[in-house]
């Protein structure tokens, strides 16, 4: 396969990004949190996960990387039944969608044909939200495609479900950032709750790196043919 120019956008120079442009007008945003996700993950988790599986897709298929968006709604802090206040800040519904928006909008703009809007929170409805204005904009600019979602859209069941620093987030956090995870501070003796915890899904204990790898090759393999399409179809018209 032919190597297609790729890039992360805050170090491109623009000769670079008109390279991009020129033959994969693809751009990528990574959207993360900054959000407690229990003892042993980092707040960022999910913008860390994002941008490392968008840099994945961008090697496979070409394009731009967005710096990972740290604003997020909806988060384990307001979530109810559960007190968890600590060590996250929580961003209005209304400023996810402008924020969105203003993104699509200015990458359109500049020249980019196909956007990928990949939010590793799966908050609701801050996901919906990131759903609704993409399909806005793909009536808004039909000559364009828009492509919202998140990681486990894409997977199935068995491989990864919606978790909040169980078991498929801390695989994903210990392929891409092994040094920030602290497993060893997981509670050896009893099982691991959302109430006690703030872990939603499958026992995190059971995390490791190559369960974390292969999640991430299914992803890409998923995803970038779906882009790859996206990309064909506007280049076709
Ligand atoms: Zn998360």
């Amino acid at each position: 396969m032919e190597n297609k120019p790729w890039g992360l956008y805050e170090t491109m120079i623009p000769t670079q990004i008109e390279d991009v442009l020129n033959s994969t007008p693809i751009a990528y945003i990574p959207w993360g949190a900054l959000e407690y996700h229990s003892y042993h993950n980092p707040v960022g988790l999910d913008g860390i996960k994002a941008h490392g599986l968008c840099v994945d897709l961008a090697k496979e298929v070409g394009g731009v990387v967005l710096p990972p968006i740290y604003q997020a709604a909806n988060l384990i802090k307001s979530y109810p039944g559960v007190d968890f206040k600590m060590h996250s800040i929580e961003f209005s519904e209304g400023l996810i969608r402008l924020t969105c928006q203003e993104y699509f909008q200015q990458l359109v703009e500049t020249g980019f044909k196909v956007v990928v809007c990949l939010t590793g929170h799966a908050g609701e409805p801050h996901i919906d939200i990131l759903k609704e204005v993409a399909k806005e904009f793909s009536e808004k600019y039909p000559h364009h495609r828009f492509w919202s979602l998140a990681e486990f859209d894409v997977l199935s069941d068995d491989l990864l479900v919606a978790n909040h620093s169980a078991l498929g987030e801390t695989s994903l956090q210990l392929h891409y950032a092994p040094e920030t995870v602290h497993q060893e501070l997981l509670p050896k003796d009893r099982e691991i709750t959302l109430v006690e915890d703030g872990v939603a899904g499958q026992d995190p204990r059971l995390a490791d790196a190559t369960r974390g790898a292969l999640i991430a090759e299914t992803f890409v393999s998923n995803a970038s043919k779906e882009i790859a399409s996206l990309l064909k179809s506007v280049k076709d018209q």
